[in-house]
């Protein structure tokens, strides 16, 4: 978190409290090296959504994790990056609205799976061979590629 005015990273905060929607946290710092005060809301949920996986570890929801496999997953079909976009706009809010810190890898891959059938029935069993096997989002973009590659011969 760097000040504003000296872009100094030392600081500390000095106030705390949530926004009233509890969406965000509002902190009012104070810079070790300038001692001017600011302040610097934070997205809690934002940082609070981890995947557990299948062996059990835990890691920080990543969407473009997510977004790479699908894009991977619609090569060559009409769905662009836009709506793979809105897809994980959409998935992601699912989650954050239940206001539970974590999902189950497994959980994720389940939604993708059923918005992108009515989406794209080509992009969605190509999503839906690779992660069947694997029931894990985080690691079946590796998996997804070589069985493009086996399919088109290269
Ligand atoms: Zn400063």
């Amino acid at each position: 978190m760097k000040c504003p005015y000296c872009t100094s990273t030392e600081n500390k905060v000095v106030d705390k409290r949530e926004t009233p929607e509890g969406s965000s946290t509002r902190r009012r710092r104070e810079c070790y090296q300038c001692r001017k005060r600011f302040t610097t809301y934070e997205h809690v949920e934002m940082a609070d959504l981890y995947v557990v996986k299948k062996d059990g570890a835990r890691e920080p929801f990543d969407r473009n994790k997510i977004k790479r496999g699908l894009l991977k997953a619609c090569e060559k079909r009409p769905l662009g990056p836009e709506q793979i976009e809105q897809l994980i706009d959409e998935v992601e809010a699912e989650f954050r609205n239940r206001e539970i810190a974590e999902i189950n890898s497994k959980e994720i891959g389940e939604v993708l799976m059923n918005k992108l059938k009515k989406m794209d029935k080509v992009a969605y069993i190509r999503f839906a061979s690779v992660y069947r096997d694997f029931e894990d989002i985080t690691d079946f973009e590796k998996e997804l590629n070589e069985l493009l590659r086996k399919r088109t011969g290269k």
